[in-house]
C-alpha cells in the first residue's frame, strides 16, 4: 500500500509541543495532501474491515472526527461522535479519565447505539490509552460491544495498549 510512504513523507514531528519534552506527531500535512489522504483512508478502511462485521464507527473528538466519518461512509455504516464534556444536547453517558495534569471527560448520547451494536472506536493517536479506554467504557455502558480500536499512530513507549485490556487495537504505524 501507499500508506507507509505517504506517512513517512507527510506526518511531521513538532518538538516541545504542546509542552517542553513532548514530540507531537502532526497529521495535518498528511490529510491536506490528496494522495496522502487517499492512502490514509484506504489503509484505515482495510484495517477496519479486518475487525469483522461492524455496525457503527465512533470518532473521538477532535482528531478522530477527521478520520471516523471517512471509514463509516466507506463501510456503509453510521457514525457516532465521542465528545468532550458538555457538547451533546440530549441525555448523555460520561466517563472521566486522568491526564498528566487533571482529569478529562468524554461523553456519548445515551441512545447513540443500539443494544449489542458492534462499534469500532477511531482516534488519530494512541498515547497513554486513557482516551480510548474511556470511550470504550461509554459504549459498554450503552450495551454495545467494542469490536476494536483503530488509530493511525501508536506511541508504544507509553504502553497505552495495555490499558485497553482485551479490546483489540490496530495501529497503522508506530513512533
Ligand atoms: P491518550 O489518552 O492515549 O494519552 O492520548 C490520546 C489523545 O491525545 C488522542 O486523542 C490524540 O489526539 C492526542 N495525542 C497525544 N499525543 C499526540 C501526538 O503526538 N499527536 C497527535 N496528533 N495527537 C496526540
Amino acid at each position: 500500500s501507499d500508506f507507509p510512504d505517504a506517512a513517512a513523507r507527510l506526518i511531521r514531528a513538532i518538538d516541545d509541543w504542546p509542552e517542553a519534552g513532548v514530540t507531537f506527531r502532526d497529521i495535518t500535512p498528511l490529510l491536506s495532501d490528496p494522495q496522502g489522504l487517499a492512502a490514509t483512508v484506504s489503509a484505515l478502511v482495510d484495517a477496519a474491515r479486518a475487525f469483522g462485521p461492524l455496525d457503527v464507527v465512533a470518532g473521538v473528538e477532535a482528531r478522530g472526527f477527521l478520520l471516523a466519518p471517512l471509514i463509516a461512509e466507506a463501510l456503509g455504516i453510521g457514525l457516532v461522535p465521542v465528545r468532550k464534556a458538555g457538547k451533546l444536547p440530549a441525555r448523555t453517558l460520561s466517563e472521566s479519565y486522568s491526564l498528566e495534569y487533571g482529569d478529562a471527560v468524554v461523553e456519548i448520547h445515551a441512545d447513540a447505539v443500539p443494544e449489542g451494536a458492534r462499534v469500532l472506536v477511531v482516534d488519530d493517536v494512541l498515547a497513554t490509552g486513557g482516551t480510548l479506554a474511556a470511550a470504550g467504557r461509554l459504549f459498554e455502558r450503552a450495551g454495545a460491544v467494542v469490536a476494536g480500536n483503530l488509530v493511525l499512530i501508536e506511541l508504544p513507549a507509553l504502553e497505552g495498549r495495555a490499558v485497553l485490556g482485551d479490546v483489540p487495537l490496530t495501529a497503522l504505524l508506530e513512533y
